[in-house]
């Protein structure tokens, strides 16, 4: 997360940012949760924490208001963890996918962001490599056609299927099959 998107947090005090970083008011002396609702700090006077510890190292005291020292979890790798236990397991059910998702309770963006910071690539293009796995996988270890396996991997149609394979692999699937079936 950049300092730019992190000051945004703060005067939008987002509360979807608490627990994920902190900022501190160096003319003050105290650091808050983005959320708090005290007066607008100057941004060339503020920092960032990760944590509520990092901030009260640095000699900063938490604020009364927000109470900043009552909150220090650390939600990302709860987040990103999460997000991919979820990937893993429904990969191929698109739709309970985005709800389940959204039950973690943060954007999709902010999501995606969390995640690849953890795993260094979005959601999507893991998605995409679980895919390509489990249809590699069908096309050598089993006869079934190559439709229904387009379908368990999670896709709507051959045509999308087709393409997303060759891209990937410089193979059509049934080439695929053929090349590397024993
Ligand atoms: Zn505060």
């Amino acid at each position: 997360m950049t300092h730019d998107e992190m000051w945004k947090a703060v005067l939008d005090n987002d509360k979807s940012y608490d627990g994920i970083f902190f900022y501190a008011v160096k003319t003050t002396g105290i650091y808050c949760r983005p959320s708090c609702k005290s007066k607008r700090p100057k941004r060339e006077n503020i920092c960032f924490f990760n944590s509520s510890k990092e901030a009260s190292d640095a000699g900063f005291r938490p604020c009364k208001r927000c109470r900043s020292d009552l909150l220090d979890y650390q939600p990302i790798n709860e987040i990103a963890k999460g997000t991919k236990r979820l990937l893993d397991e429904s990969f191929f059910k698109k739709s309970e996918l985005n709800d389940e998702l959204r039950a973690l309770g943060v954007s999709e963006r902010r999501m995606a962001e969390i995640f690849k910071q953890k795993y260094g690539v979005t959601p999507s293009e893991y998605v995409n490599s679980l895919r390509l796995e489990e249809a590699q996988l069908l096309l050598v270890e089993t006869n079934d056609d190559i439709i229904d396996i387009s379908y368990s991997v999670g896709f709507t149609g051959l045509s999308s299927f087709y393409r997303f394979f060759k891209n990937r692999t410089g193979f059509s699937p049934a080439l695929y099959r053929k090349e590397h079936k024993r």
